[in-house]
């Protein structure tokens, strides 16, 4: 394939944009090369500046669930413009996603809207300190909650694989009160506890992480760290930017089988417009600003065409439920097809996969952690990513990203990047 022009497009980007992008890990610099400049998308498929045609496992990092410009989304906010793009001022429709939002998922009474993830972990966090009158939070290694500061430490996605996991610009000071704990190791959670008894307000935490590629909890991990919270009367965070309404409907917290005290939410909410949102029991909501003392808020927040492609999407999977199956049947059937592929091959590898979320590792060794998904093989991942781009299939351009599914993916589609996998060099 010939990607002329978005080498050219990328090119004049750089001049005005650092790195010639809005996100870092857009710039392909884990895996080197120009990236893609997108034109269009329907459905499956990726059609860029070039005039190619990609078969896209990113949908736009998770929200796109559906596949690309699905009609009712498109046509709920192409109405909703009509009438004004921004207010400022409260609209029936938010409290109509509102409602829906919490009757899908468990254990929630009141949510409120943000425009990004980031936004929402920001807020949780500071939620959770004013209400425990506690400053400390635990996070785990590689696990990602968006760039704010108190985040960016040992942060996964797209901080690790520019080699700034601990950014500067975050102040010392931000740092001290983020503890650091590994996926899946309780003991090391116990021992943080105890070493910081009564100072922590919160445990935030990726239930199924998909910013180390895709890892998945022990119930042994998960069970612990909601009795350790529990007793010690610290907040779990669940951050449920990737999974929630992606898993299932009720996300995470559904399918493990685990009650969360603050969930956090982005990327499917919002249909693929700048939503975020964070949710929890009314007693904890109602400390939020007007009613208590937690300061949180946003000009654009509660966006009347976010909230119309939020309620669109949400209430198709609302009334579709049967689609997180169909999903998870397609991922297996790429998992499947992938391991068979690279064991007849030869290569040693591993792969993650929860529901839609699915990740490839080259190493024999299980990859559990943050530590374990690092031993991955970088060369064979960029001959990996690079192959499969030549032949019209588009990865997560690094081995710390998570593959997202979106429905309008077929078994031919699925095929081909099966079929893909056997026609590259690795
Ligand atoms: N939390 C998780 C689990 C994420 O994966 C992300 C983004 N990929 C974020 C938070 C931050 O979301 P946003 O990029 O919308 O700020």
């Amino acid at each position: 394939m010939i990607y002329q022009r978005s080498s050219a497009l990328f090119a004049e980007a750089k001049k005005y944009i650092p790195g010639g992008v809005n996100s870092p890990v857009r710039a392909f610099k884990a895996v080197g090369g120009d990236p893609i400049f997108v034109k269009k998308a329907k459905g499956a498929y990726l059609y860029d500046e070039d005039g190619n045609k990609l078969i896209d496992y990113i949908a736009s990092w998770g929200p796109l669930i559906l596949g690309h410009a699905y009609d009712p989304v498109i046509n709920a906010v192409v109405e909703k413009a009509k009438n004004g793009t921004s207010f400022g001022m409260p609209t029936e429709i938010e409290t109509e996603l509102a409602k829906l939002a919490i009757s899908m998922v468990p254990n929630m009474d009141k949510i409120r809207f943000v425009n990004s993830g980031t936004e929402a972990c920001m807020s949780a966090v500071r939620l959770a300190r004013g209400y425990t009158g506690k400053d400390k939070i635990i996070k785990f290694a590689g696990c990602y909650h968006g760039h704010s500061d108190s985040f960016l430490i040992q942060a996964g996605s797209g901080a690790v694989t520019f080699g700034s996991p601990n950014s500067p610009g975050v102040t010392q000071g931000t740092a001290k009160d983020t503890l650091l704990a590994e996926y899946n190791d309780l003991d090391g959670v116990k021992e943080l506890v105890k070493a910081n008894k009564g100072e922590l307000a919160a445990i935030i935490i990726e239930p199924i992480a998909g910013n180390m590629g895709c890892i998945i909890p022990t119930d042994i991990f998960m069970n612990g760290l909601r009795e350790i919270c529990t007793q010690e009367g610290i907040l779990l965070i669940f951050d449920e930017v990737m999974t929630g309404f992606r898993l299932a409907k009720g996300g995470a917290q559904e399918v493990l089988n685990i009650k969360a005290d603050i969930v956090t939410y982005g990327k499917v909410i919002g249909g693929g417009l700048p939503v975020g949102a964070f949710a929890s029991r009314t007693e904890i909501m109602d400390y939020l600003a007007p009613d208590g003392p937690v300061y949180q808020a946003g000009t654009l927040s509660g966006n009347p065409l976010a909230m119309s492609a939020g309620l669109a999407m949400l209430t198709e999977l609302n009334n579709n439920p049967e689609v997180f199956k169909s999903l998870a049947d397609k991922t297996e059937y790429l998992h499947k097809g992938i391991a068979e592929v690279l064991t007849q091959k030869g290569i040693a590898h591993q792969i993650n996969k929860y529901g839609s979320m699915i990740s490839v590792h080259f190493t024999n060794e299980p990859v559990v952690d943050f530590a374990s998904s690092a031993k991955g093989n970088n060369e064979t991942f960029k001959k990996y990513f690079h192959g499969m781009l030549a032949k019209g299939i588009y990865l997560p351009p690094s081995a710390f990203e998570s593959y997202f599914l979106n429905d309008a993916i077929s078994y031919e589609d699925l095929d081909a990047t099966i079929n893909a996998v056997k026609e590259i060099d690795l």
